[in-house]
């Protein structure tokens, strides 16, 4: 079912939410050539993308904080996906730029760019022109996505229930002021 939100702004966690690591034992790709696209994620995003919503992608990194790989390339692999995903897009005759507008990295253990603190999220958002009303945040971890989407405000839908199509899971956050 694809009964699409009354959001303006979709703002997607990358791993686990769109594209998996292939490296055997590793939670997330270190570097270039350790990834793959979700297909139920591309679907998706192209749904969101035709129906003219805008997409960005707010993603914790601290493998390099943690001395598991660097910055350089951990920033290649994701440099890596948005190009995945983009030639997944124009197969289907949907233009990537016209819809995405930001990657957001976190490089920290903590603090207030870190999810579930609301940082990146907010960034985007006062970038954008977007309010807390306007974005759903999707992802696959309770505690950080879930966290994050609260703490700015935003709704949120656990990254399973967005690969089936289905929105009528969509969470708002705790003690609504709006
Ligand atoms: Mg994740």
């Amino acid at each position: 079912m694809n009964d699409l939100p009354p959001h303006r702004l979709v703002i997607l966690d990358l791993d686990g939410t769109c594209r998996r690591c292939t490296v055997d034992g590793q939670p997330c790709p270190n570097d270039v050539g350790e990834q793959e696209l979700i297909p139920e994620a591309v679907d998706q995003i192209a749904a969101l993308l035709q129906a003219g919503y805008k997409i960005g992608f707010a993603t914790n990194q601290a493998g390099p904080a943690y001395g598991f790989s660097t910055r350089h390339r951990v920033w290649g692999a994701i440099e890596e996906f948005k190009v995945m995903l983009a030639l997944a897009l124009r197969k289907r005759d949907i233009k990537w730029f016209e819809g995405v507008i930001t990657v957001m990295v976190s490089w920290d253990k903590a603090g207030y760019m870190r999810k579930p603190q609301p940082g990146m999220l907010e960034v985007l958002m006062t970038q954008y022109g977007f309010e807390p009303e306007d974005a759903l945040m999707i992802g696959d971890s309770l505690k950080a996505d879930r966290g994050a989407a609260f703490n700015a405000g935003c709704d949120f839908l656990l990254a399973e229930d967005w690969h089936s199509g289905d929105y009528r899971m969509i969470q708002e956050p705790p003690e609504l002021t709006r």
